[in-house]
């Protein structure tokens, strides 16, 4: 593990350098995102000892939007099993855009992947409730089990996207024709864009994925949030797909698992150690967040914190998995 001080100080450089990145804009077809500051920029690690940095606009909440893909797929997952969710979803790229509907056409009606727009469409349906008001509270309480305090919709940023998600709703029947959603497709639909539109910090993203970093353990809580079978299934999936269609370039430059939101967050994991999280606004062409991905370029770089270094870089040192050992509460069971 990199020193605190090492770690501060990989914060502070990058923050300051790229901050004077500024391309990309704004996502402008959900309308309560492209009024939001654009110049905004956080940065934050949470360590899997539970140590925190901040750094710049750290506590300025922002819509999770597509990173709420990771979380509803480990509580899936959790719930139905991997060999019946890879089964059900599919867990390979798609190579397209996270809206493509040629992806469906192209895989005979299977999302293949949790992290695109069909895909967790079709994992927030398997999640087992009795009525959609169940299964909404279910996906809040786990990415709030992953922050570990309590997450909150935005009501503007909701009402925003479900009076505009005219695709969504069209990918959505797509699914039902093909026997890929396992609810109501509105439902499904309904219930996806507004565990989209929750609001989130990077402190708080940083420990969602610091929760995968220790094997499924919130460092700061202590609370087992999914069981550790399933993380090395979770962040292989973010590696494949966690940038859409820039996932093969982030894989090659960065080497860690991330995920990227429209609402310009990015978060990636170094497994054992600690967990990187960005957020500014503005967006490449892929939807992804052009300083934010300059950021957690710098650090992970920084810190040698890519996987496939693997005795060059900091785990030589390090225990995987390593963590504080305390387990509170197993908030999500594993009935299998
Ligand atoms: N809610 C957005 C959508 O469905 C999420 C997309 C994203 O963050 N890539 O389009």
């Amino acid at each position: 593990m990199p020193g605190n001080d090492t770690i501060a100080a990989a914060v502070a450089e990058a923050w300051e350098h790229t901050k004077k990145v500024s391309g990309g804009e704004n996502a402008d077809y959900i309308p309560a995102l492209a009024s939001v500051d654009p110049d905004l920029f956080g940065i934050s690690i949470v360590t899997v000892d539970g140590h925190v940095f901040n750094e710049g606009d750290s506590t300025v909440e922002f819509a999770i939007e597509s990173i709420s893909k990771v979380f509803t797929m480990a509580l899936a997952m959790e719930e139905i099993g991997a060999k019946a969710f890879r089964e059900k979803v599919g867990t390979d790229p798609t190579g397209l855009p996270f809206n493509s509907v040629m992806a469906l056409a192209l895989h005979g009606g299977k999302p293949m992947s949790a992290l695109v727009n069909a895909g967790a469409m079709s994992s927030t349906s398997l999640i087992p409730a009795r009525d959609a008001d169940e299964r909404w509270r279910k996906i809040l309480a786990a990415q709030s089990a992953f922050a570990g305090r309590t997450i909150s919709l935005s009501d503007e940023v909701n009402s925003s996207e479900q009076t505009t998600n005219f695709h969504n709703r069209g990918i959505a029947w797509l699914l039902y024709s093909g026997g890929f959603i396992y609810s109501d497709p509105m439902e499904a639909c309904d219930i996806y864009t507004r565990q989209c539109s929750t609001m989130i910090t990077t402190e708080d993203l940083a420990t969602m994925g610091a929760t995968l970093a220790n094997g499924g353990i919130n460092p700061v809580t202590g609370d087992r949030v999914v069981s550790s079978e399933n993380v090395p299934h979770i962040l292989a999936e973010m590696t494949m797909e966690g940038l859409y269609e820039a996932s093969g370039d982030w894989a090659y430059t960065v080497g860690l698992p991330g995920k990227s939101g429209v609402g310009g967050g990015i978060f990636c994991v170094a497994p054992g150690l600690l967990s990187i999280a960005a957020f500014s606004p503005r967006l490449d062409q892929f939807g992804n967040s052009v300083r934010a991905q300059a950021a957690i370029t710098q650090i992970a770089q920084e810190l040698k914190l890519n996987l496939y270094l693997g005795t060059g870089g900091p785990r030589a040192a390090t225990q995987f998995g390593a963590s504080s050992g305390i387990t509170n509460e197993v908030l999500v069971s594993t009935p299998h």
